[in-house]
């Protein structure tokens, strides 16, 4: 599985204009670094093995230490897996964030977009690394004449090589599902979108997803399999949350920072009082606001800080010791796509040129808030310029 975009982005910081960064989820811990890219396990995973070092499932029954091996190669396919996605996206000049093992799989966090082709390429190389696996598996099976029903496998090791096999066909079936986020889905948004608009291919791949979903879901309340109950409300929530992020992100390519931002706006200085904000609040429709000393930025004061610091200290304390120190900025020639894994809901990010000699501070010349930039993305898909979709 591939996720794009990444689906925590947060932070603030006064610096790096170059793009958005990403703080990593608290909920995972890193194991290892390949190919630059940090390998991350999500804790419930562990509580996977824990489980299944209790209960002894997997199978091989009385092996409870043969489970555990069991789940441990079995995430070390699914880490296969992902590293053929992330490998691949590397080749088409896409960084990965990191790969999160989760107990119902794996996910490769994509830096960018890929292109409708690439994505191709990248969706099938996960699956097709299940697929070598199997193959392997399948010739040691089949030169030490083990049967390949697992039923007929009382050994514990030949039983885990069949185990092994078998949960790599299932892992490429399930992931080649034609349904967001499977692989499959992408794959066939992929096919989908050389013959039509990559949005209405992302829309229809996603009802496609949606239908299976519910299907799937139908199924496992006829069978009482929770397992697969849980996969299909996941598969239909995050079909819905992927079409949408997808949508924004190809309406946001292609476009900078300086075509969507706001230029109309005012500022606070650092010496003006909670009132005078509040006047400005009320005037107007900006809710937030640069605080400035001269013509350098020091902070900004958001609504919430604002009505915050009139119910703690009143309408005389001074802007300064309410305000943000801790703002994002970025530069007008930003990508906006990057931008947008940056906003964080009801915080603006600044935007600043860059300063013509270093000795300087960059200059503000604009805003970005999330509610601006989707009422440009709503109204540049109407105008005529085509949006790129490679
Ligand atoms: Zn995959």
């Amino acid at each position: 599985m591939t996720n794009f975009p990444p689906q925590q982005p947060e932070n603030r910081t006064t610096s790096p204009p170059q793009g958005p960064q990403h703080s990593s989820d608290s909920s995972s811990l890193r194991l290892a670094v390949i190919a630059g890219i940090p390998i991350r396990i999500h804790f419930t995973f562990l509580l996977l093995l824990v489980f299944v070092a209790a209960t002894g499932l997997g199978g091989n029954q009385g092996h409870t230490w043969i489970s555990v091996i069991y789940v441990i190669l079995l995430f070390a396919c699914v880490l296969l897996h992902e590293l053929g996605h992330a490998l691949t996206a590397m080749r088409y000049g896409i960084r990965t964030y990191d790969i999160v093992l989760y107990p119902i799989g794996g996910v490769a966090r994509l830096q960018n977009l890929p292109d409708v082709k690439s994505e191709l390429w990248i969706a099938l190389a996960g699956p097709a690394v299940n697929v070598v696996i199997a193959v392997l598996l399948g010739i040691a099976i089949a030169a030490a004449r083990v049967p390949f029903d697992p039923a007929q496998v009382s050994a514990p090791i030949p039983r885990l090589v069949v185990d092994l096999f078998w949960s790599n066909i299932a892992l490429f079936a399930f992931n080649m599902l034609p349904a967001f986020p499977m692989d499959g889905g992408r794959v066939l948004r992929s096919f989908l979108a050389q013959r039509m608009d990559v949005l209405a291919a992302t829309r229809i791949a996603a009802s496609i997803g949606q239908g299976l979903a519910l299907l799937l879901g139908l199924w496992s309340i006829f069978t009482l399999n929770l397992l697969l109950l849980i996969i299909a409300v996941f598969v239909f929530v995050a079909a819905g949350q992927e079409a949408n992020a997808y949508q924004t992100h190809v309406l946001a390519t292609g476009h900078t920072v300086r075509e969507a931002m706001l230029r109309d706006f005012h500022t606070l200085s650092v010496g003006d009082t909670l009132r005078t904000a509040a006047e400005k609040l009320l005037s107007g429709s900006q809710h937030d606001f640069p605080v400035v000393f001269g013509e350098e930025v020091q902070g900004v004061l958001t609504r919430a800080d604002l009505l915050r610091g009139l119910a703690q200290e009143g309408p005389d304390a001074y802007v300064a010791g309410v305000m943000q120190r801790d703002f994002t900025y970025v530069y007008p020639d930003t990508d906006l796509e990057q931008v947008l894994q940056a906003f964080t809901p009801n915080h603006p990010i600044l935007v600043m040129e860059p300063p013509q000699n270093p000795t300087n501070s960059p200059k503000l010349i604009g805003m970005l808030n999330q509610e601006n930039v989707l009422e440009f993305l709503i109204i540049s898909r109407f105008n005529s310029r085509p949006h790129r979709s490679n």
